[in-house]
């Protein structure tokens, strides 16, 4: 990956990176836990051996039958589904994960909302919005349109960072 890589996925430990243990994958008809021994590796390449109970409940569904979950061993949640890390299978929030789509940086969120917005106005990435699309109301062209002057402007200001940042290094 290049300089000019936006993306800050290291900054904390997303879900998709992790194993993880969904309880309706499993398919238990009952119990109410589960005796696992498992390992776990630190950074370092150390090996350390868990063997835990993890805990299932049971809740009634909306039509008839019943669904399983997980209590995290660490904070009792009713979770579907626990991740795993050095310490352990523990739900997400134990666990500090987050989404990756909740890391995007600023700037590709900017993107986003820049490419919907174009999405909208009926016009390439790179267009500039010339025509009122047919059945949408002046007023809301007219909305459209300057967001999305303001939003180049945005884009623009960054890309010069960006090359500034480059031409320096
Ligand atoms: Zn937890």
């Amino acid at each position: 990956m290049s300089r000019g890589d936006w993306h800050r996925y290291d900054a904390k430990t997303a879900v998709e990176q992790c194993q993880r243990l969904d309880v309706r994958e499993l398919r238990l008809n009952s119990c109410d836990c589960i005796n696992m021994t498992y390992s776990v590796h630190s950074r370092s390449g150390e090996r350390r051996t868990i063997e835990e109970n993890i805990s299932v409940v049971w809740t009634p569904c909306h039509l008839g039958g019943k669904r399983s979950w997980w209590l995290c061993p660490n904070c009792g949640k009713r979770v579907a589904i626990l991740y795993l890390r050095m310490n352990g299978y523990r739900c997400r929030t134990c666990n500090d994960l987050v989404y990756k789509s909740s890391q995007e940086s600023r700037f590709d969120r900017h993107l986003r909302k820049k490419f919907k917005l174009c999405d909208k106005l009926g016009i390439g990435p790179v267009e500039t919005p010339l025509f009122k699309p047919k059945h949408m109301h002046q007023k809301t062209f007219d909305r459209l349109c300057w967001q999305h002057q303001r939003a180049m402007g945005i884009t623009v200001q960054h890309s010069l960072k960006v090359f500034e940042l480059l031409k320096r290094s």
